[in-house]
């Protein structure tokens, strides 16, 4: 080889050497770059790792702390709960499924007097039997072993009723248990010896109170008896000197005496009341009455006191309301007559309007009765409303100073429509007038027969004469609901005046200014016109001494009772419809001919027995008396017994009937009065009820016993000054016929004594007994 090959072939393995380096550094420079790539990548990689892991470090830290901080908590919760349970006085015990104690706190403990036994391990029998043979426990009439079954008893229970165990030193613990998940019992003692000496001396102090309100009760009665017998001798002496020859002076005085003590009996009457109702005594009772007759017995009553103060009093009884009720009527009408009494006393002119409405009640167990008085009085001011049915309450003002009263008739009324189930309410402006009221369900006796309601044959058109617009509206409405058209005008003249074609009847007020019911009569007939009338007057007996009576059709009494409208306008309508035959007495186109044609209606001649009778009724009386009992040839008189140990009531009693034909005899007590009875034979017995040595009720008893011995049954009346209520239902079932409260009224011993006056005595009544024979 030449030496240029050699060279050539030297720089050619040099040039390949040197493509070679290059290529290999410029591998390495990548090897490089790349290993700088990834040297950068780790650092940051681990740089970040770093962070985690510090991040996760601080994390455990703080978890750690954390845990730490909450395990102080939870010990520091349980050294205090712990401190807490050991601290309270009651005690607290956990036992397992098998009954052994868990643990229990000091104060559980300390009640086994720190007995070592007594102690976490323990089973609960264990602790019953510890527990009685240390005599920890009072076990009281049971055995220790009874005691023990019955403790263990309850505690086996799934739910052990709490009990209350007395302890060795009269302390008292209650134990309340409680089963919890995994069969554990959790155990509270509570000491209760507080609660229990409180209770004891609640309970005595309940007795105490019973007591004193019991001895107030019987003091309300006893007061109630001891004012009343002597008001009795008061009220009813005052009666019978109104009834003898006076001075004028002398009538004032008596007339004071009688109303006075009358008053004081109501304040007496509300005050007791009241009382009975606070301390929940009284009972209401259940019968039936009839709530119509009701209203207008008590409307009647008032008619005389509106009247003095120039006031129309006016009822307004729907049509469509049933008449009778089972309720307490003595309680309706005692709320009745305050709320009316009321009306009346703080109304001084315009009127007063006692309304009845009512409803089938909803749940069908009778009517919803809505009963309201409306008057035009002297209202009551807004923010006033509400106080007055307080007790003592009373709208003190200017206006009304002078008015009289206790101030508990209506604290006593809405108590006593509560006690029924209802509610009263008012409504009232001041200066204008006030509208109370109250609604009561009651158990209608018969639903209202809207059959009485139609149209009385014959009857199209009446003509009502009224001078009082709200009388002439309610009678309107009412004849309208009959069907029959109406036409209503304000007085005689201008009944008078009008045209009257197509009038079958005319109903007219008697008492009109100007021209009365009567003298309408009169002139109508005058004027030949012989359309019926009927007037309506307050005392239709008083009315037959009016010259035009024998041409009016019927005295109706005012105001009006449904029934006693309807009857009347159908009788009215069966005497003058021309397709009758009339009998010859009925009516006569010409009375002067045929005086007789004007005898006074029937239901006229009920009320006038006292006045001198048409022939025609003294034969229809005799006869009805005569059928009634036929009387013995000479007739006795009449035995009346009366029993009281009071001598002024015995007088006041003997005045009272002194004007009748009886044989009357007193006894003084309960004994006299048996051994009266046995010899006197009476015909009815009046029988006070607080007499000395036997009282009224054991006397009647042994009367009662005579009376069904010798098979001769008399009626027996009790007269007390009783007042309470349970007494008249005592004295009731003692064997009493009837219930007469002291003062006595004359009128209605009178009454009895007529009643029970038997066939074969003479009539006590002198006049009747005329009639009689
Ligand atoms: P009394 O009427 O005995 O004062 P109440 O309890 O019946 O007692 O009435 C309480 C008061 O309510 C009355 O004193 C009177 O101020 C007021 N009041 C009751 N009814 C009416 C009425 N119809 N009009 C105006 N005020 C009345």
């Amino acid at each position: 080889m030449t030496l240029a090959n050699k060279l050539a072939e030297e720089r050619r393995a040099r040039l390949a050497a040197e493509r070679l380096l290059g290529q290999k550094q410029a591998e390495l420079q990548a090897a490089n770059r790349k290993l700088g790539k990834h040297a950068l990548a780790l650092s940051e990689e681990i740089h970040e790792t770093r962070a985690v892991v510090r991040t996760v470090r601080d994390e455990n830290a703080r978890v750690k702390s954390d845990l730490n901080v909450a395990q102080e908590k939870i010990e520091q919760a349980e050294r205090r709960l712990w401190h807490s349970i050991n601290t309270i006085e009651d005690g607290f015990a956990v036992f397992d499924s098998d009954s052994k104690m868990i643990t229990a706190n000091s104060a559980w403990l300390s009640a086994f007097d720190e007995l070592e036994a007594v102690q976490p391990g323990i089973s609960y029998f264990e602790i019953l039997q510890f527990a009685t043979e240390e005599g920890l426990v009072d076990v009281g009439d049971a055995t220790p072993a009874a005691w023990r079954k019955r403790m263990l008893d309850r505690w086996q229970s799934p739910a052990p009723e709490p009990v209350v165990v007395r302890l060795w030193n009269d302390e008292y613990i209650k134990l309340i248990d409680q089963r919890g998940s995994g069969g554990d019992v959790v155990c509270l003692a509570l000491r209760i010896t507080d609660s229990v000496r409180y209770e004891k001396k609640l309970e005595a102090a309940r007795v105490l109170a019973e007591a004193a309100n019991e001895a107030k009760t019987s003091f309300l009665a006893n007061m109630s008896h001891e004012i009343r017998t002597p008001m009795n001798g008061i009220v009813g002496m005052a009666d019978l000197l109104i009834d003898m020859d006076m001075s004028e002076e002398q009538q004032l005085y008596a007339d004071t005496i009688k109303s006075s003590g009358e008053a004081l009996l109501v304040i007496i009457n509300d005050v007791l009341d009241f009382s009975k109702i606070e301390a929940g005594k009284l009972v209401l009772i259940e019968e039936e009455f009839d709530l119509e007759r009701c209203t207008h017995e008590l409307i009647t009553l008032m008619q005389t006191n509106a009247c003095e103060k120039g006031i129309d009093l006016i009822v307004d009884f729907d049509l469509f309301v049933p008449r009778c009720y089972i309720g307490d009527p003595g309680r309706i009408r005692q709320v009745l007559t305050n709320l009316l009494g009321n009306a009346v006393k703080f109304t001084e002119k315009g009127h007063v309007i006692l309304r009845v409405t009512g409803t089938p009640s909803p749940e069908g167990n009778g009517t919803d009765l809505h009963i309201s008085i409306e008057d035009t009085g002297i209202g009551i001011p807004a923010e006033k409303v509400r106080h007055i049915f307080g007790e003592f309450n009373q709208v003190e003002n200017a206006h009304n100073r002078k008015f009289e009263g206790t101030g508990l008739g209506l604290a006593i009324s809405q108590r006593l429509v509560e006690l029924m189930g209802g509610k009263v309410w008012v409504e009232s402006d001041e200066g204008q007038g006030s509208t109370f009221g109250f609604s009561i369900t009651l158990p209608a006796v018969d639903a209202f027969d809207i059959e009485t309601l139609k149209t009385p044959e014959g009857l199209n058109t009446v003509l009502v004469v009224h001078s009082h617009r709200i009388n002439r509206a309610i009678l309107k409405r009412q004849l309208e609901a009959m069907k029959l058209n109406v036409r209503a005008v304000e007085s005689a003249a201008v009944a008078l005046a009008m045209d009257r074609t197509g009038i079958d009847l005319i109903l007219t007020e008697y008492t009109m200014p100007k021209m009365d019911g009567f003298e309408l009569t009169e002139a109508l007939f005058e004027a030949s016109d012989l359309t019926p009338v009927m007037v309506m007057s307050p005392s239709p007996s008083k009315t037959v001494t009016e010259p035009a009576h024998k041409h009016v059709a019927t005295v109706l009494s005012w105001p009006l009772q449904r029934e006693g409208l309807l009857s009347a306008l159908q009788d009215c309508a069966d005497r003058f419809d021309p397709r009758v035959v009339q009998p010859e007495t009925e009516k006569a186109p010409e009375p002067e001919t045929k005086p007789e044609q004007a005898s006074p209606p029937v239901d006229v001649l009920d009320d006038i027995q006292v006045e001198p009778l048409p022939s025609e009724a003294v034969t229809a009386l005799v006869s009805f008396a005569s059928k009634r009992a036929a009387p013995l040839a000479v007739p006795r008189q009449m035995r009346v017994l009366a029993a009281d140990d009071n001598k002024t009531n015995r007088l006041v009693f003997s005045k009272m009937v002194k004007a009748l034909d009886i044989d009357l005899q007193f006894a003084t007590n309960g004994v006299e009065a048996v051994s009266l009875y046995e010899n006197f034979q009476p015909d009815v017995v009046f029988m006070d009820i607080s007499m000395p040595e036997m009282d009224g009720k054991e006397a009647t008893r042994r009367i009662r016993v005579a009376q069904i011995r010798s098979g001769r049954q008399v009626p027996m009346i009790a007269m007390t000054a009783h007042a309470m209520d349970g007494d008249r239902e005592d004295i009731l079932a003692a064997g009493l016929d009837v219930f007469l409260t002291k003062p006595l009224k004359k009128d209605l011993i009178v009454e009895q004594i007529t009643e029970a006056c038997p066939p074969e005595a003479r009539h006590p009544h002198p006049d009747v007994a005329v009639g009689q024979s």
